[in-house]
């Protein structure tokens, strides 16, 4: 299968460009990245460094239409009318000038791209789905609590059942998203283990 996301390698020859147009920063926030990748706090590292893509369009991997952001912010983008208007004027922008040592690609998908597009949207959607489900049937009350990595296999045994196929590390994506800032749970490291809870454990203890 092929696939359409910025691949690691265009994310290198992209890097350089990217720092020279909008600063070694979050193209949404404006401050700086943090490099370590480890856990903070229970979190997967919110400050680590995304390539975004400024129309939401994971095929369209026009150099006009990608910036660096921080996980959170690009998470944070997906909700906020602000930032997602920040994103599509720089769009705009980047489309009217052009981006010096760039050609210019076609931005029309082929149909291939396209349909593989619709079916990872409705696959993620379900994904998301399922997994709140999930969440909301293991966690009845404040104080109950999931082992995370269990958790994991789990949700991903049951969407594997649903949709055909299914990726821990996409399930891993979207509990990390849940457990954002944004989100309504938190993922938190005791005793050597993660956990998930409803409820901040640091508040409620
Ligand atoms: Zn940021």
């Amino acid at each position: 299968m092929t696939t359409h996301r910025l691949t690691q390698k265009m994310k290198r020859v992209f890097r350089a460009k990217l720092i020279a147009l909008y600063g070694d920063v979050c193209f949404y926030c404006e401050s700086e990245f943090l490099v370590c990748q480890h856990v903070i706090q229970g979190m997967v590292n919110p400050y680590a460094e995304e390539y975004d893509h400024f129309n939401d369009l994971e095929w369209d991997n026009r150099i006009e239409n990608v910036c660096r952001s921080h996980k959170v912010c690009n998470q944070r983008k997906k909700h906020n009318p602000l930032l997602k208007k920040k994103a599509l004027e720089q769009l705009k922008k980047n489309e009217r000038t052009g981006v010096i040592g760039f050609e210019p690609l076609d931005p029309t998908p082929d149909d291939e791209a396209i349909r593989e597009y619709n079916e990872e949207m409705y696959a993620n959607t379900e994904f998301a789905k399922l997994t709140t489900e999930y969440l909301v049937k293991h966690l009845p009350t404040n104080s109950s609590r999931l082992p995370y990595k269990s958790s994991v296999d789990s949700i991903t045994m049951i969407c594997f059942d649903a949709i055909g196929h299914c990726s821990q590390n996409t399930i891993r994506r979207i509990l990390d998203m849940l457990c954002s800032d944004e989100g309504n749970y938190y993922k938190y490291r005791e005793g050597g283990k993660q956990w998930i809870s409803k409820t901040n454990p640091m508040f409620t203890k």
